[in-house]
């Protein structure tokens, strides 16, 4: 049995609690390693080394910063196949999604790779007479980031890239129930020449998060999970006096008004939908067609499913992996089956005819569906695809306006105009216009809005940025120094 540790100043350290989890590979059933779950004290010591390691990376140049996030960069993009190998052993999905998964990743570091320009501040000479005033951008100090199971590789990459460019000194807690990756990019972050203590990784479960919560030395905490955890990770943390960003859960709706290509928003709707295995916060769970296409827009997202291949990634033909558990397995099961005593129809029923061993579920549809249906009210998190018929484009956009939720949203149309009043009215915070998943490049900044994120800032790009330091404004008057001297050399900074 493969045991699972934490990493704590540059070295991998075995736990000591006695408590750990098991970790499972959800493509065969097969429970496959132990990982630890920290104590109180093991993330006491985990502070503590970050601690120490703050002033001097913090005081480490720019150039410096960035010629180490330039090595990340390529160890990742060198490492990317062992990475998405063992992403898929204990998440399930499949390689090329995983490969997906380590690209968009490695652009938020490509672009904490622009660190000496993200941190330039502003100067204004002359506000009085010989006073001029400046401000500058100063890291938090030891930072923390707890990430969801569902990108194990890149929503860690969205949150440390900028953290430590920054200046800061970081403690992830990865999900307990795919850790191994977060451990081989600390081994990656070692080798391209982070010092020990500022990447830790510490394993566990709600007694290693509730200390970084309380922790007085942890300054900012930045979060990606369920909407009641981030919920309860923000009121903790900000009673606690830290800054807290905390991205929740979603039920996302593509509206496809009769003008659009029908075919193209079928194949959105179906890679959008079941993409691994509908487990990411960016996945089409809603479809809202409105009635004059809505028959033939669902018998052209039923007549794709049955190409789609489910299995287990070690076979490469396979597109759509397992759940991550037999217990969510379960629980989307159950949505499927309570549909029809809620007054909506099945119409693919992805319970059968699974693969025998693992944890799968295939794409599912069911139609008919209403606010006030647990289908519709919760978030699945599986390949189910909810069938939502509306009258016209103002009913649809009045549902989603009226859903708790505000992750993503996607329009399909051919009408400018519509589009256009859709992106003004729309209370959703990441749109997409004829784009199904429009997860935001590095250089925009990712979040939600409602009940998708708790907090002020988005995650990674400008305000990834801004959530990881604080601005100071200095006022200074300088007597003339006139010192110089006579240096031939080409000045450099390293
Ligand atoms: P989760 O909320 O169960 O767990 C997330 C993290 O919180 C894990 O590290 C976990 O160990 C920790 N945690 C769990 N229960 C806790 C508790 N009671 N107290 C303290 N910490 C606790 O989420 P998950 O199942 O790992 O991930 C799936 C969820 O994440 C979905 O709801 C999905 O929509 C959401 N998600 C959101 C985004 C986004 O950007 N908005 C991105 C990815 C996933």
């Amino acid at each position: 049995m493969n045991h699972i540790s934490h990493w704590i100043n540059g070295a991998r350290v075995a736990g000591t609690s006695g408590r750990s989890g098991a970790v499972f590979n959800p493509a065969t059933g097969v429970h496959t390693s132990n990982v630890d779950f920290a104590s109180v004290q093991e993330i006491d010591s985990a502070v503590a080394a970050a601690t120490a390691a703050l002033p001097g990376w913090r005081a480490t140049n720019l150039s410096r910063r960035a010629e180490i996030m330039f090595n990340i960069r390529n160890l990742v993009q060198s490492n990317r196949n062992e990475i998405a190998a063992m992403l898929s052993a204990e998440h399930g999905k499949v390689v090329t999604d995983a490969l997906g998964e380590i690209a968009r990743g490695l652009e938020n570091i490509e672009f904490a790779c622009g660190i000496p320009h993200l941190l330039k501040g502003s100067y204004s000479e002359q506000a009085a007479t010989g006073v001029d005033v400046y401000s500058i951008r100063q890291p938090l100090g030891v930072v923390a980031g707890i990430t969801p199971f569902n990108f194990p590789a890149m929503v860690p990459m969205w949150m440390f890239a900028s953290a430590i460019a920054c200046g800061n000194t970081f403690i992830l807690k990865p999900s307990e129930k795919d850790p191994s990756v977060a451990l081989f990019l600390a081994e990656l972050l070692k080798q391209a020449g982070v010092p020990d203590g500022v990447f830790n990784v510490i394993n566990g479960d709600k007694v290693a998060v509730d200390r970084l919560l309380e922790h007085p030395d942890v300054a900012a905490v930045s979060f990606v999970g369920s909407t009641p955890i981030a919920k309860y990770i923000y009121e903790t943390g900000t009673r606690n006096g830290k800054r807290v960003q905390a991205l929740g859960g979603a039920k996302n709706h593509m509206l496809v008004l009769p003008d659009a290509d029908l075919d193209m928003a079928a194949d959105a709707a179906v890679s959008a939908a079941y993409g691994s295995a509908g487990e990411r916060c960016m996945a089409i769970s809603v479809l809202l067609a409105v009635d004059s296409v809505a028959d033939a827009l669902i018998k052209k997202v039923q007549d794709r499913i049955p190409a789609i291949t489910v299995g287990p990634a070690s076979d490469s033909k396979n597109e759509m992996g397992p759940l991550i558990t037999a217990e969510h397995r379960d629980k989307v099961a159950g949505f499927l089956a309570g549909a029809a005593a809620e007054g909506a129809t099945v119409v693919v029923d992805g319970r059968t005819n699974v693969p025998a061993d693992g944890f799968f579920i295939r794409p599912s549809i069911i139609d008919g569906v209403k606010p006030g249906m647990r289908c519709y009210d919760e978030e699945i998190f599986g390949p189910v695809l909810n069938v939502v018929r509306v009258k016209s484009y103002a009913e649809g956009v009045a549902l989603i306006n009226a859903n708790q939720f505000g992750n993503g949203v996607a329009l399909f149309t051919r009408d400018g105009g519509v589009a256009r009043e859709f992106q003004f009215d729309i209370t959703v915070g990441m749109v997409g216009i004829n784009v199904p998943i429009p997860v935001p490049v590095s250089y925009y900044s990712f979040g939600g809005w409602k009940n998708s994120l708790f907090g002020d800032h988005h995650m990674y790009g400008p305000e990834g940025i801004n959530f990881f330091t604080r601005s100071k404004v200095v006022t200074s008057r300088w007597p003339d120094p006139r010192t110089s001297s006579v240096d031939l050399g080409f000045p450099q900074n390293r």
